[in-house]
């Protein structure tokens, strides 16, 4: 009777002990970092031991297509919502208004609350809905409010802004994660404004292009170094992409450039407005009556320009389903820029083009408690991070283009229910099977011991006190 009860305090005190391990675990956090324009091979021919780090520790894709138009805005508020860029509206870095013909370049745009705030809520707003405190520094889409909300901590960089400064890099670095530490943020996005800059400069294959992903080879390793000296490598997932790759643009009389102003039968007086000199891509609207005109005179015109009124476009490329594109799109093959009455576009490298080409493909790197360790998996959308984000916040996303069955088999738990409770399954399944393990065994020591006490007590009733010392350890067990 006496082992009995000696097993049901066992039993009790190894529930008791086992089950709240999983109520102690912290929740995960998340950074999303993007490197604009960091193409998927960029670490192909250059040394970057820290990335090279970041997949032995966590996952490494093959590369991510970014959404159809492959230019910043669009592309970055697809990673925040999960949309296409047809259903999230953001068509374009550059705000316009047809009826005036006035447009905002990229910075001014940030600050156009309508043009960002058509319908569709990015991550933070509705992971602070669901009681969870976000941030956000220099993603674009920072600046604007969301149906009268933006994310609770928040920074946009001022106009005059060097993209390229590695001190103000490291700053920015310390600067996230003490908002993780001792604002106690579960999701931080955070953008980086290099390869694009020096890629569209020097173009993708340049020695300067090479030299700035060994910088931002640094940033990685500063960025991991910084999460763990602030305490929060075992809770902080980072996920690290980027909104496009970059395409070498063919010069020098090297090929024959796509200018409309030459092409017979185009006139730009059959237009209302238009968006052109913008890259590879382009919109034209024309007036009243002329659209069939236009799309004639251009049709065919330059075996390396597409051209394709609005509704006919590939749907694959979704982007035309928004009453923001205009009638007619334009895009020129890799290699190529459109350009209106002349050249006037220098860069030697570009994006905005299909987003099926692969140099407008994006890398991809994820590290931390969710994610396997030294997992390489194949591509995906960019439009997949989505949900896998709200997947590890444990929040409702809302409804999106995404599908978390293109990107939950990078995670460590497969299988998992979806919050940090679900991710933390595994663990405590461990500890209550060792948990288990150890209680068979003290129950074993406890029935064997209390057989041979039971033979010698009946041989010699000094033994009493023995069996009290042995009997103690498993009282306070
Ligand atoms: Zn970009």
């Amino acid at each position: 009777m006496r082992l009995n009860r000696g097993v049901l305090c066992l039993l009790w005190a190894t529930v008791a002990l086992a089950s709240p391990v999983s109520r102690q675990k912290q929740k995960q956090k998340l950074l999303l970092i993007s490197f604009d324009g960091f193409r998927w091979d960029y670490d192909r021919d250059v040394d970057t031991p820290n990335l090279d780090q970041m997949a032995k520790d966590g996952v490494k894709a093959q590369f991510v297509t970014p959404p159809y138009l492959t230019i910043t805005s669009p592309s970055h508020f697809t990673l925040l919502t999960g949309l296409y860029v047809e259903n999230h509206g953001v068509i374009h870095n550059m705000w316009f208004n047809t009826s005036t013909s006035q447009t905002l370049p990229y910075y001014q745009t940030q600050f156009k609350n309508e043009w960002w705030d058509n319908g569709s809520l990015p991550i933070w707003i509705t992971a602070q809905r669901q009681g969870l405190k976000t941030g956000s520094l220099h993603f674009p889409g920072t600046a604007s409010t969301y149906d009268g909300e933006t994310a609770q901590v928040k920074e946009v960089e001022p106009m005059l802004y060097n993209y390229k400064n590695e001190t103000l890099w490291r700053q920015n670095t310390e600067k996230v994660m003490s908002w993780f530490r001792d604002k106690d943020l579960d999701f931080i996005s955070m953008y980086f404004g290099e390869p694009d800059g020096t890629g569209h400069r020097y173009g993708p294959e340049s020695p300067q292009v090479r030299e700035m992903v060994k910088q931002v080879d640094r940033a990685v390793g500063y960025l991991r170094q910084t999460a763990r000296s602030y305490g929060l490598e075992d809770r902080l997932n980072m996920i690290m992409t980027a909104d496009h790759g970059m395409a070498t643009v063919y010069r020098n009389g090297l090929v024959e450039e796509i200018t409309l102003y030459k092409i017979p039968g185009f006139a730009f007086k059959d237009l209302d407005f238009h968006i052109l000199d913008y890259g590879p891509s382009g919109m034209l609207l024309p007036k009243p009556g002329m659209l069939d005109k236009v799309y004639a005179a251009l049709k065919g015109a330059h075996p390396h320009l597409h051209v394709y009124k609005k509704e006919e476009l590939p749907e694959r490329l979704h982007f035309s389903k928004n009453e923001r594109i205009l009638p007619i799109i334009l895009w020129a093959d890799p290699g190529y820029v459109i350009n209106g009455y002349f050249p006037v576009q220098f860069n030697k490298g570009e994006h905005g083009f299909d987003n099926e080409a692969m140099d407008m493909k994006a890398f991809f790197r994820a590290v931390g408690p969710a994610f396997a360790q030294g997992l390489e998996v194949g591509p995906f959308e960019s439009v997949n991070i989505y949900p896998l984000m709200c997947h590890i916040l444990g929040i409702q996303p809302e409804k999106n283009d995404g599908n978390l069955e293109l990107t939950k088999h990078m995670l460590r738990d497969e299988g998992g229910t979806g919050n940090s409770t679900g991710l933390n399954i595994l663990p405590n399944v461990f500890t209550g099977l060792a948990a288990m393990a150890g209680f068979m065994v003290v129950v074993f020591i406890v029935f064997t011991t209390s057989s041979i006490l039971k033979r010698r007590r009946n041989r010699s009733p000094s033994v009493r006190d023995d069996k009290k010392k042995e009997d103690n350890p498993q009282t306070s067990f």
